[in-house]
């Protein structure tokens, strides 16, 4: 299934750590409560991702000041998103090597996604459901306080889940 996305959002600095591009995917099977993009539940929802637009945004990711690429939603990580979101992952990887990063929030857990060929693309991971009774505005990068901000090569590394604490810090 092709990939549609409900925005890009460039110059974000609330999506991950430094100033980065966002990409915004259509279609969540979570339908989370007081999830802030409902509209992007809908997988047809949005524009489709075409090769054009993949230039566009690794164009722009050229920028020197752009310190990564975001994925999130809407759900990367769906199983009609995940073939399309783990190729744009691996030609990012190959295009920028480690100069910038990629983060990926997820609706699913660490463990649920951690056989997936994406996560060896990926370096932070954002995973979890957003629990709106676990919603605090004092979260760095998160929704809620049951998500997790992983650093994924080192979870990779470890097999099991390993927090990023340095981007904890200021909570
Ligand atoms: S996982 Fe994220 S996008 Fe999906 S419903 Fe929950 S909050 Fe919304």
């Amino acid at each position: 299934m092709e990939l549609n996305y409900a925005k890009i959002k460039t110059n974000c600095t609330s999506n991950g750590i430094g100033i980065r591009v966002a990409l915004f995917v259509s279609g969540c099977p979570f339908h989370c409560k007081n999830c802030s993009n409902p509209e992007s539940w809908n997988p047809n929802y949005g524009k489709t991702f075409t090769s054009e637009v993949k230039e566009k945004l690794f164009k722009e990711l050229e920028k020197t000041y752009y310190r990564g690429l975001t994925l999130l939603g809407g759900s990367p990580l769906a199983s009609y998103n995940i073939e399309e979101t783990t190729q744009l992952a691996r030609e990012f990887k190959q295009r920028f090597s480690d100069e910038k990063d990629l983060w990926i929030y997820t609706g699913y857990s660490f463990e649920d996604v951690i056989n997936f060929e994406i996560l060896n693309y990926t370096d932070i991971l954002v995973d979890g459901l957003y629990v709106d009774e676990l919603y605090s505005p004092k979260l760095r990068f998160r929704g809620s306080s049951n998500q997790s901000i992983i650093d994924v090569k080192e979870s990779l590394k470890q097999n099991k889940k390993i927090l990023a604490k340095q981007y904890y810090e200021s909570e």
